[in-house]
């Protein structure tokens, strides 16, 4: 089975199809020249043959019509002239009279026949026909023979010669063409395989690389030598960073998690054992210490209760509770409930509303987005600072800008601030009470009602978050 899957493996491998692609840029050239080559040798031999024989046949034709050979084929000189032309191209010439009869046929087989062929009649009728017949090997040439002043046709010519030294020739070129073309064949099939074999090596290392990385031997792919193999390690790297980023940040959230969640329980643990240590203890004590106790239940179902509301804001899992919601009544509700964290570090907060806007939206949701935006911008901003909120719309959106007079944004954290548990300055954002989740929860809400959150910021300037949210609900 594995054997099976292994062939099939080599035959779907670029190696095999590079080695295949060099074979035929190779092989199918050679082939091509090799037949046209030949072909057109046959075509040219074949062509000055019939040349020479035509020269030849037309002296002697002069000679027959001068000499009335087609009275009397007694001369000599002529018939020794024929006999060389048959000799000279391996071919068969014959003499007819005006009555179709073979008055000369130098095989000396058909003297005394009549012959009446097509090209014989044709000729008869002026015309100088040459004929190559490539499958028997021989040209045929049907010649009239014509009466100088009268123009007369007195007769016909017929020369028959063989080209097998000519096919012959042929084929000799064509079996050295060969054995060279086989020769060529096997070398680049050897040199094809070597250099598909080159080739391909950096992906091999690419993929061992990824394994070595896997068992923790490496930390980055580097296989640069092909700029393609260069972007796909690129790539690779980006992927396998944000990877480890987010499983370490799943670590620190989970100690996070545990830490506050024990917080609570340390408390109540410490409160429950001096009261059970303490005897004869007043009422009132009791009642103080178990009112602590219920602060510290509390505390921890808000702890809970927002570990819940993160989960559930998934963006497939998340199902929208759509209403029309008066979007300038909710902006006024949220910066209520956030003025009392500006006052407390002196923060001016504004909400400069352009129109009325009303929209269908998740409240809750909605709510925590911009919640967390606006809180934000108070927590990263510096005493005596500002936060400048803005609502505006379109016949299409509404638009919610969040600007602040912060400590901003380092550029190369810019591209990471929505990823879960991403954040800055860690021991700053968690002395602060961050966890890394608040833009993830923004950006996911606004991504659900199918809107868009961009951010531009200034190291120690300040940061501006612009949302765009339709201002109708565009269901899946
Ligand atoms: P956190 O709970 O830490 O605030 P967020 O997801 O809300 O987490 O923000 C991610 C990080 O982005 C923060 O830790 C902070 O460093 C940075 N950040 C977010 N908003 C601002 C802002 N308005 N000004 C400066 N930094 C910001």
């Amino acid at each position: 089975m594995a054997g099976k899957k292994k062939v099939q493996n080599f035959f779907r491998s670029l190696r095999m199809r590079l080695v295949l692609l060099f074979l035929v840029i190779g092989i199918v050239p050679g082939a091509v020249l090799r037949v046209g080559i030949l072909h057109s040798y046959e075509t040219k031999a074949v062509s000055n043959r019939s040349i020479d024989i035509l020269n030849q046949a037309k002296i002697l034709m002069n000679q027959i019509v001068f000499n009335g050979y087609l009275v009397d084929t007694s001369s000599e000189i002529i018939n020794s002239q024929l006999e060389q032309l048959s000799n000279i191209y391996d071919g068969r010439v014959m003499v007819i009279d005006d009555n179709f009869r073979i008055i000369k046929d130098t095989y000396g087989l058909d003297e005394g026949k009549t012959i009446v062929s097509e090209e014989v009649i044709r000729s008869f009728q002026g015309e100088e026909i040459s004929k190559y017949d490539s499958e028997n090997g021989y040209i045929e040439l049907s010649l009239p023979l014509t009466e100088i002043e009268s123009k007369e046709i007195l007769g016909v010519l017929l020369v028959s010669v063989s080209t097998d030294s000519i096919l012959l020739n042929r084929d000799y070129l064509q079996n050295s063409a060969l054995i060279l073309e086989l020769s060529c064949a096997m070398a680049i099939a050897l040199i094809a395989i070597f250099l598909a074999k080159r080739l391909t090596v950096p992906f091999h290392r690419m993929a061992r690389g990824i394994v070595d990385i896997q068992n923790g031997y490496k930390s980055e792919l580097d296989e640069n030598v092909y700029a393609e193999t260069e972007e796909i390690s690129v790539r690779f790297n980006q992927l396998f960073g944000r990877m480890k980023l987010l499983d370490e940040s799943r670590e620190e959230f989970v100690s996070n998690v545990s830490h506050e969640l024990k917080t609570p329980l340390t408390s109540m643990k410490v409160l429950a054992d001096s009261l059970n240590g303490m005897e004869n203890v007043p009422i009132e004590l009791y009642q103080e210490f178990m009112n602590d106790i219920g602060n510290e239940i509390d505390r921890e179902t808000k702890i809970i209760n927002d570990l819940l509301s993160l989960v559930k804001m998934d963006r497939s899992a998340g199902d929208l509770n759509i209403s029309s919601v008066n979007i300038n009544e909710l902006m006024d509700l949220i910066l209520k409930r956030l003025r009392p964290i500006a006052e407390r570090q002196n923060i001016e907060l504004v909400l400069e509303s352009f129109r009325p806007v009303s929209a269908e939206v998740d409240e809750v949701k909605l709510t925590l987005a911009i919640t967390n935006l606006v809180e934000n911008a108070i927590k990263y901003n510096r005493p005596d600072g500002w936060v400048h909120v803005s609502l505006n719309a379109d016949h299409q959106y509404f638009y919610i800008k969040v600007e602040d007079s912060g400590m901003g944004i380092p550029e190369e954290s810019l591209e990471h601030i929505y990823e879960r548990f991403y954040r800055v300055d860690k021991s700053h954002s968690r002395e602060i009470g961050g966890t890394g989740l608040g833009l993830a929860i923004t950006r996911n809400a606004i991504l659900m009602h199918r809107g868009a959150i961009k951010v531009f910021s200034t190291e120690g300037e300040g940061t501006t978050f612009n949302v765009r949210i339709p201002l109708n609900y565009i269901a899946s």
